[in-house]
C-alpha cells in the first residue's frame, strides 16, 4: 500500500471524529481556483482567536474493540491501514512547510492495547522533523508530488 493510499484511508476514517469544528467539503476545480476534499484538513481556533488548519488523520483505523457506533469497530468490513510514526512525521512536516497546515490532529483506533497504541503515537512526537529517509522507500514515491 502506498503512502498516498494510507493517507486517503486514514484521513477518511478520521472524519467521523466530531471534535473538530469542520472537515471541509468536496469541490472540484472547474476553471476557477482550488480543489477541496471532504476529509484531511479540519479547522480549530488558537487561544488568540486565530482559525488554524490541522491535518486530521488516524494513526490507525485497526481496532481491537468493537464499539457498535464506530466506523472503525473490529467487526466492520472496511479497508484497514496503519501509519508508522516516521510516515506521519514526514507527511505532517511536508504539509507544514508548504503552509497547508499549522498542526496535526492525531487520533487512532486501538492497536493491540491502549498502552501499545499510545507508545506509537508518542513516538511520532519525538521523531526529528528533518527525518527524510522515508523518501527513499519505494512506496513513498507517489506522494512526493503531492507534498
Ligand atoms: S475503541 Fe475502537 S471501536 Fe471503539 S470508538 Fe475507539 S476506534 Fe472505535
Amino acid at each position: 500500500m502506498t503512502l498516498q493510499e494510507k493517507l486517503a484511508i486514514l484521513a477518511d476514517s478520521a472524519k467521523y471524529d466530531a471534535s473538530c469544528s469542520s472537515s471541509g467539503s468536496t469541490r472540484k476545480n472547474t476553471g476557477g481556483l482550488g480543489n477541496a476534499a471532504k476529509y484531511g484538513i479540519c479547522h480549530s481556533f488558537s487561544k488568540d482567536g486565530r482559525c488554524i488548519s490541522l491535518l486530521k488523520i488516524l494513526f490507525s483505523n485497526c481496532c481491537c474493540y468493537n464499539c457498535k457506533y464506530c466506523i472503525n469497530r473490529s467487526s466492520n468490513q472496511i479497508q484497514r491501514a496503519t501509519f508508522t510514526p516516521e510516515e506521519i512525521c514526514y507527511i505532517t512536516m511536508n504539509f507544514y512547510r508548504r503552509n497547508y497546515i499549522e498542526g496535526l490532529f492525531l487520533s487512532s483506533g486501538i492497536i493491540k492495547n491502549p498502552d501499545y497504541t499510545m507508545e506509537k503515537i508518542s513516538n511520532t512526537k519525538v521523531i526529528d522533523p528533518t527525518f527524510v529517509s522515508i523518501k527513499k522507500k519505494k512506496n513513498a514515491t507517489s506522494i512526493t508530488n503531492m507534498l
